[in-house]
This record gives structure tokens, C-alpha cells and sequence, in this order.
């Protein structure tokens, strides 16, 4: 785990939090078979919201996210993301998917087809966009995350902070209202971490509502409105970035961060 100092400088004032909620869990639990792997989720996500979640592995951070665009199912409790309810209803499924953009640690770029065609496959075939404007859309989404001339080449010609920044301009161009990212940095070589920082920290500028699992400490400090800490599928504690860091109250908390930090 690293704590990389983020060398630009971060404008905190243009991310505003608006009181609109983004995403509200309510006493949401969650079974792997038998095993409790999330207890009594409750979480409110305020649009414009930059959430870092943070704790040990095992502790059920991939799967809440998870569970907000339903790669995984929750059993009890609710899930409403921008008003929508989550539920067996497949039509709520789709609208909620194509509101919430994720990104894993695995860029998951699909290998025989072009960086291009990556970022324009979802939106002609899933948004039905014509294909003129999503080459448009995708190259406007390519030169943000700053390797527009790289569009032609396979992923795997590319180096793998650069795959992940494809795999989060391919998000942006569904044009989602909710970013989640499951540990972006975590399988790149350290000199790539920054690049892939950066471009989060830039969404985060434009008032993007990200929720972030990860252990880029430093990140959680300079960009994250608040921090969440789960340990065996609770969330033991949440607060701003200054207070979690400096003053933890859980003793669970506590050592998770002598050992990070
Ligand atoms: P984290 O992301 O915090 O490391 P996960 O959400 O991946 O934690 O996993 C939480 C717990 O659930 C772990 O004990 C893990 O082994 C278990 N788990 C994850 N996915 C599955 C699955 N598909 N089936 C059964 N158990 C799982
Ligand atoms: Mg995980």
C-alpha cells in the first residue's frame, strides 16, 4: 500500500456536495450462501460526494459497491440510486446501470478490439448513439484521460495505467451520474499509480459522485469528502478525512491504520 503524494494542486473548492441524495442504502444485508458477508448497510451518498472506502481484505468493500449496480444481489434491506429502486424489476436494473460507470482493478478492456472501439461499443449497442457521435464521444472522453493518439492500438499494446484510463474514459462515455471504482491502482506498477490518480482526481473536480475503494491513503485525505471503514461486513466508522486519519474512535479502525499508515 503506498501514500503517494498527489503533486497537483486540488482545487477542493469546485467540489461541491449538493444535499440531493445520490445513492441511499437502508439495513441492507447481504448472504453468500450462508456466510453474512454484509450486515446492516446503511449509507447515504450525497451527489458530489467523493466517498474512499477503506479496511482489511475480506471485509466486503468490493461487494457493497458491488451491490449499488447489482453485480451482486442483496437479500434484505433497500438500495435506491438516484431515486430508482433496486429490485428484481429488470427495468430498474438497466436504468441504474446505465447511471453508475465502474472500474475495477482489472481494466477488463475487451483485448481484440481497439481502444476506440472499446469506448464506442457499449453506447451504439447497448444506447443505441449513432456511431458518428460515439467515435465523437469516446475521442472527446480519450484526450480528457490523455491518450487520444493511443485510440487505434489494442489494449494490450498499452501500458497498464494507460489501460485503466481507457477502462475509465469507456465508463464516461455512458455518461454515468455515479462512479465506482474497486481498487483502480491496485495491480499497476507504482510510476503508473499517479497518472490513473490523476484523472480520478480530475472527475472528482468536476463534481463527479464517486464512491472509491481503495488504499491510496493519500488520495482519501486530499480528494475524499469522507471516509468509510468496514471490517467484517459492518461499517465500523465514517468521517471526514482529517478527523478519520488524526483521531479514529474504533479500536478496529485504529489498527487498520498502524498497519497501513
Ligand atoms: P473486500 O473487497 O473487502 O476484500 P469482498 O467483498 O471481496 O471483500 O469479500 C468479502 C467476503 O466475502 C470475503 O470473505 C470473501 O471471501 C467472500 N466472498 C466474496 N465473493 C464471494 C462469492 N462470490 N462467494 C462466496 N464468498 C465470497
Ligand atoms: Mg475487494
Amino acid at each position: 500500500m503506498s501514500d503517494l503524494a498527489i503533486e497537483r494542486k486540488i482545487d477542493r473548492s469546485k467540489m461541491e456536495v449538493s444535499d440531493e441524495v445520490a445513492i441511499q442504502i437502508n439495513d441492507m444485508n447481504k448472504w453468500y450462501g450462508t456466510f453474512h458477508v454484509l450486515r446492516d448497510i446503511n449509507l447515504t451518498v450525497n451527489k458530489g460526494e467523493r466517498i474512499v472506502i477503506a479496511g482489511p481484505s475480506g471485509s466486503g468493500k468490493s461487494t457493497m459497491i458491488r451491490c449499488i449496480n447489482r453485480l451482486e444481489e442483496h437479500q434484505a434491506g433497500d438500495i435506491i440510486v438516484d431515486g430508482i429502486e433496486l429490485t428484481n424489476d429488470l427495468k430498474n436494473i438497466d436504468k441504474i446501470r446505465s447511471e453508475v460507470g465502474m472500474c475495477f482493478q482489472h481494466f477488463n478492456l475487451f483485448p481484440h478490439l481497439t481502444i476506440l472501439e472499446n469506448c464506442t461499443l457499449a453506447p451504439i449497442w447497448v444506447r443505441k448513439t449513432p456511431k458518428k457521435e460515439a467515435i465523437e464521444t469516446a475521442m472527446h472522453f480519450l484526450e480528457k484521460v490523455k491518450i487520444p493518439d493511443q485510440a487505434n492500438k489494442y489494449p494490450g499494446q498499452l501500458s497498464g495505467g494507460q489501460q485503466q484510463r481507457v477502462a475509465i474514459a469507456r465508463s464516461l462515455c455512458m455518461k454515468p451520474r455515479i462512479m465506482l471504482f474497486d481498487e483502480p491502482t491496485s495491480a499497476l506498477d507504482p510510476e503508473m499509480i499517479k497518472e490513473v490518480l490523476d484523472t480520478m482526481i480530475e472527475l472528482a473536480e468536476e463534481g463527479m459522485t464517486m464512491l472509491c475503494v481503495t488504499h491510496e491513503m493519500g488520495f482519501a485525505r486530499q480528494v475524499a469528502n469522507r471516509v468509510i471503514f468496514m471490517d467484517q461486513g459492518q461499517i465500523v466508522e465514517q468521517n471526514e478525512p482529517e478527523e478519520f486519519f488524526n483521531n479514529p474512535k474504533s479500536e478496529r479502525t485504529k489498527l487498520f491504520l498502524s498497519q497501513i499508515l
